[in-house]
């Protein structure tokens, strides 16, 4: 993937045109949207620019701002001009033995021609010695991979989709209740009432808030912390070009983490789903109990980071299917509702993708939904298979 950086002047307006909260041409006279949009997250986000791309007349929504900072999508830096949404600093994978996953990887990675190294201990010991690969028997390196900046790239599409004549919003869209039949309209908090031909609800950890009888008890939003940590003064053992996205599979308790992004500081995080938590009030501090469990890993791991400085932490969270698979399928009361979401920690990477698959669906070249990413698919129980 190419570096893509943010372009011209006319983007930093459609910028200050976002922060603002509204954007484009007002709606003309001639009647209803044809498709509205609810969430800009990175699932929402693609899915409006690419029913624009389509033709489709579009509102997007969002209750707060795209990739705000409670979002899944939120996180890193702001949108500014000319800073790159895509950081490619590799990504290592590494595993303690040669286990199944590994084998399918490479397979799955051969086959679509990416460019990938499996590196044994000694070879990944040369190549990243800042790295204690003592318990560690094979890597897989993909060097053309790195690390998004998720809230500058959100905030890029829905700029992208501004500027090219859609309409966003700021608004809080109230649950559509428990009727059934094709959906003529939604109403905002404010009371404003919104036709369209066709909804989308693209709204993260909120869509079983939305909706409770349908999808309460199949997304469970789990609250994940990640922690960001200074390395030594004048070290650049931990920058971009030395040190790459990795991810330690440790015998299935997975810790994953980024180098010093644009100074951030090394970011690492525990994989395992976290206790529930309610996006809107959930607390957003860390505990100390996580901090001392990551900080031990750090240790074992990277141990010129040992006794370094936290420089920051996060609370986000993860929306998480019961397998860990998408959820893109119509309301089964609602033919003209699509639900899409449960990104479950690892939907970021898939947007454009998730983006065009349901502009797709809605307009009609897609007849059916994928099995996997069907309601019917979706558990009550979680039993994560899907990373
Ligand atoms: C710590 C962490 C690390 C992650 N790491 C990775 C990774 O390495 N790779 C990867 O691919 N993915 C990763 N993910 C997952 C990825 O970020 C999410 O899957 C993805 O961002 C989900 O996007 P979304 O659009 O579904 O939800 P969101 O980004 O949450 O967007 C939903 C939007 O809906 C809006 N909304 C909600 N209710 C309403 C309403 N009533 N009216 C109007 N708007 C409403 C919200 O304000 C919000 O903006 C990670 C997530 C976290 C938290």
């Amino acid at each position: 993937m190419a570096q893509i950086t943010r372009r011209s002047a006319l983007k930093a307006g459609a910028a200050a045109t976002l922060a603002a909260g509204v954007g484009g041409p007002a709606m003309g006279a001639s009647g209803a949207w044809d498709v509205v949009v609810i969430g800009a997250g990175v699932f929402g986000a693609w899915t409006a620019r690419n029913l624009q791309r389509l033709g489709r007349r579009v509102l997007l929504l969002d209750a707060w701002a795209p990739a705000h900072a409670r979002a899944s999508s939120g996180g890193e830096s702001r949108l500014r001009a000319e800073l790159p949404l895509f950081h490619k600093s590799g990504i290592l994978f590494f595993f303690p033995t040669r286990e199944e996953y590994v084998a399918k990887t490479i397979e799955v990675h051969r086959r679509l021609k990416l460019p990938t190294a499996v590196l044994d201990r000694r070879a990944m010991r040369r190549q990243f010695p800042q790295i204690d690969f003592d318990d560690i028997e094979i890597g897989v390196y993909e060097p053309e991979f790195g690390c998004l900046m998720a809230r500058r790239a959100v905030q890029s599409v829905v700029s992208e989709f501004v500027e090219a004549g859609g309409e966003y919003r700021r608004a809080a869209v109230k649950p559509v209740g428990g009727g059934d039949g094709t959906l003529r309209r939604i109403e905002t908090s404010d009371g404003e009432k919104i036709e369209a031909g066709q909804f989308v609800f693209a709204c993260g950890p909120w869509l079983p808030k939305l909706f409770p009888d349908l999808l309460g008890t199949r997304i469970f939003p789990t609250r994940q912390e990640v922690f960001f940590f200074a390395p030594s003064p004048g070290d650049d053992r931990f920058s971009v070009g030395n040190f790459p996205g990795w991810a330690d599979f440790n015998g299935g308790d997975i810790y994953y983490g980024f180098p010093d992004l644009e100074g951030r500081g090394v970011k690492i995080a525990h994989d395992q789903h976290g206790p529930p938590i309610d996006p809107d009030v959930g607390d957003r501090r860390y505990t100390e109990g996580s901090l001392a469990e990551v900080r031990g890993f750090m240790e074992r791991r990277f141990p010129a980071l040992a006794g370094r400085p936290l420089n920051e932490a996060r609370v986000c969270q993860y929306e998480n299917s019961a397998n860990g698979d998408l959820l893109i399928d119509y309301h089964p009361k609602r033919p003209n509702l699509l639900l899409l979401g449960a990104g479950s920690g690892h939907g970021f990477k898939h947007g454009p993708a998730v983006g065009r698959y349901a502009a797709q669906l809605l307009t009609g070249s897609l007849p059916e939904v994928e099995p996997r990413f069907s309601l019917a698919s979706k558990g009550e129980r979680q039993d994560r298979s899907v990373h």
